[in-house]
């Protein structure tokens, strides 16, 4: 892959820096796309659960206190599996992405089973009310060439699942393109908090967030870039987790002068910029 950067773009509202905050509810499809074991496994879809019962609730009261839009990518099953949730997310003006249907790595997924991903994911989205989604997000951020085409000749507007730029870039690969929203394991909460029985990981002090993104968030400001945090309502929807968040937005909202944009309205803004690099 191959990319062109986006340097000097002006933001609305003469705003010096702009912001995404986004949501991943995988939900229980974040365990059953790893493993169809977890069918039998209840105290992890229950963790899954979470997500939808306690962590989408706390943040779209955080988000509605604070008049912030924000993205959601959602497997086609976590739509499925929890009526009404597509349509909370856009009766608040939030964006609605595409992020699979059972949440399938698409480097561990057939040629096949990728092109039932794109479409059930589709399908369920558009069953539960959304709109067609402007943007994909691959599930876990692993993108492959056959996933790479589906996305554009399903005539996404942008993608959001790769790391090669620190700010929105055109992503090429084999002479196609799209824009990419770029990602970095360093700005998800998931490599700070998630934790599995399997395979452990990381139980990190939640005030760490609130000052890598905080650090994270200057440095764009210095830069005058666009940068996004990827968050997983079960995972910071932990009231202690949560707590940090509400810490680090409240910054944020006090500078005043921040252009807090979805993914989608990003996308718009930086594509006459980035046209001439495509
Ligand atoms: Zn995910």
């Amino acid at each position: 892959m191959s990319h062109s950067s986006s340097y000097g773009i002006a933001w609305p509202k003469n705003s010096p820096v702009a912001v995404s905050l986004t949501f991943d509810v995988d939900a229980e499809a974040g365990f059953l796309g790893d493993s169809p074991t977890f069918a039998k496994r209840l105290t992890s879809l229950s963790e899954g659960r979470f997500s939808v019962t306690r962590g989408v609730p706390r943040i779209l009261e955080m988000l509605a206190r604070h008049q912030i839009k924000a993205s959601f990518f959602v497997p086609g099953y976590t739509a499925q599996q929890h009526p009404g949730l597509i349509e909370t997310l856009l009766k608040d003006g939030h964006e609605v992405g595409h992020h699979g249907h059972m949440h399938l790595r698409s480097d561990k997924a057939s040629a096949q089973q990728q092109v039932d991903e794109m479409h059930l994911g589709l399908e369920a989205l558009a069953r539960a009310g959304a709109p067609k989604p402007a943007g994909y997000r691959s599930s876990s951020w692993e993108l492959t060439p056959e996933t790479f085409d589906l996305v554009i000749d399903n005539g996404f507007t942008y993608d959001s699942s790769c790391m090669g730029d620190d700010r929105p870039y055109v992503e090429t690969f084999n002479g196609r393109s799209i824009i990419e929203l770029p990602v970095h394991w360093s700005l998800d909460d998931w490599p700070m908090f998630g934790w599995s029985i399997d395979n452990g990981g990381n139980f990190t002090h939640p005030r760490t967030l609130s000052e890598v993104w905080l650090a994270e968030y200057e440095s764009a400001r210095r830069d005058g870039r666009h940068t996004s945090f990827t968050m997983h309502p079960e995972v910071i929807g932990r009231a202690a987790r949560f707590a940090q968040l509400e810490r680090f937005v409240e910054r944020l909202v006090s500078d005043g002068d921040v252009w807090f944009a979805r993914l989608d309205e990003v996308a718009r803004h930086v594509a006459p910029h980035l046209e001439q690099q495509r």
